[in-house]
């Protein structure tokens, strides 16, 4: 039986749109339409769905949508003469690069090329070490959207132990300042870490972005713990999580679903990044 409350991502993601929306309509009364483009380049399937579903996302909530898709084969400076005609232009407030770009690019060159006001996916070096020392930043869009589904759970995250693993830079360092910022005890685990089940035991939080289907098991999961699954992973039946749900939910507090959870959030969070930095780029105050 499964005795946790299922954190429905989907309909946060939604009703997060919705504001959005709202907000948009009020900017636009002011004869200001905020503008994302996303740059394509290359064939990669999986890349090709979610830029189709960001394009759809963008419009749905009013804003403009300008999409570039650039053959595998562009050369890296004509891609950054494309950033730097984006960086330029006034109707254009966020940038965001769809990764992984084609081998023969340098990727951070690329990210860090994007004016950081601009970079709505928060992977400019200047948003990551404004992240990193409490300074107003664009935060990538996964793990703010993890951060919401928290504080929406638990109110306040201060002194909570929270475990998070993997460490990569678009999902668990990020995830990892934000619980940080918000006075959690942070762990972070990535596949060097002695004793995982022991530390995870322990957690009043984890988050888990590993990229291996149904890794954390059910009995690593202290009672009454809250349990973020950041995981998207192809199987043979569907999309499955980074946590084995069925063992996880029996002894969980709370856990978000694969998919409706963390998925949803993350392009919603990519619209509220471009309404931030819309907002930003006008001298009107932050969203809430
Ligand atoms: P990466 O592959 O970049 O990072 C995976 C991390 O997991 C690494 O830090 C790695 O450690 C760690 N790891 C691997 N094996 C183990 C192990 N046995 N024990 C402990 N840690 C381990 O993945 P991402 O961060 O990009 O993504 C993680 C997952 O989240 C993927 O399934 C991805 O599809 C999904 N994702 C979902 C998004 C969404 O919108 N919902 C957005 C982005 C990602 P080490 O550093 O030592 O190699």
């Amino acid at each position: 039986p499964i005795s946790a409350t299922l954190i429905d991502g989907k309909a946060f993601a939604a009703d997060l749109r919705a504001r959005i929306a709202t907000q948009v309509r009020s900017m636009k009364d002011n004869g200001i339409t905020p503008g994302l483009a996303v740059v394509l380049v290359g064939e990669d399937p999986a890349s090709q769905v979610y830029v189709k579903s960001k394009g759809r996302m963008t419009r749905e909530v009013g804003m403009n949508s300008y999409e570039h898709r650039l053959p595998a084969e562009t050369s890296q400076d004509d891609l950054l003469a494309l950033i730097g005609r984006l960086n330029d232009d006034p109707d254009v407030n966020g940038i965001l690069v769809q990764l992984p770009l084609p081998p023969h690019m340098d990727e951070a060159a690329v990210i860090n090329a994007i004016d950081p006001a601009k970079d709505v996916d928060g992977f400019h070096i200047l948003n990551v070490g404004r992240l990193a020392t409490g300074q107003k930043a664009m935060v990538p869009c996964t793990p703010l959207g993890c951060l919401m589904l928290l504080r929406d759970r638990l109110g306040s995250l201060s002194g909570k132990n929270a475990l998070v693993i993997g460490r990569s830079n678009i999902v668990g360092k990020p995830m990892a300042q934000l619980l940080l910022r918000d006075s959690a005890t942070v762990t972070v685990a990535h596949s060097r870490t002695a004793n995982l089940p022991d530390l995870c035991r322990q957690a009043d939080i984890v988050v888990a972005a590993v990229g291996r289907a149904n890794f954390v098991q059910g009995d690593w999961i202290k009672p009454g713990a809250t349990v973020i699954d950041v995981g998207i992973n192809r199987g043979d039946d569907g999309l499955v999580g980074d946590v084995d749900f069925d063992a996880a939910a029996r002894v969980a507090g709370a856990i978000t679903p694969v998919p409706g959870g963390v998925g949803p959030m993350t392009i919603a969070c990519l619209l509220a990044n471009t309404l931030t930095a819309t907002a930003r780029a006008n001298g009107l105050p932050d969203p809430q």
